[in-house]
């Protein structure tokens, strides 16, 4: 697991980008590589995205927008789970141990 925050979702993008998209189509990996991605803005990638979904951070159990998010690795890539939603998963836990 690894903690995710906007920063994460623009420094992995080109990553992210290439293992959903492996024919890369319009170019997008050569773009991205133009980019500095330690200093790129949410502007920068949602230009050449095309939308803002690439750069948010989404708990994928509760659908909220968060700055940061837990990450986990599943079989499919990875699962982000907000603070909220840990915490209550963290309690359900301890009420039955
Ligand atoms: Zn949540």
């Amino acid at each position: 697991m690894e903690v995710i925050d906007k920063r994460w979702q623009i420094r992995s993008i080109r990553r992210r980008w290439l293992d959903e998209n492996p024919d890369d189509p319009d170019g997008i990996s050569k773009k991205l590589d133009e980019l500095n991605l330690d200093t790129a803005t949410e502007n920068d990638i949602s230009d050449i995205m095309g939308n803002v979904f690439w750069t948010v951070v989404i708990c994928e159990e509760c659908g909220s927008f968060v700055q940061k998010g837990m990450a986990f690795n599943t079989n499919d890539g990875y699962q982000t789970i907000c603070v909220k939603c840990l915490r209550e998963a963290l309690a359900r836990l301890e009420a039955i141990m």
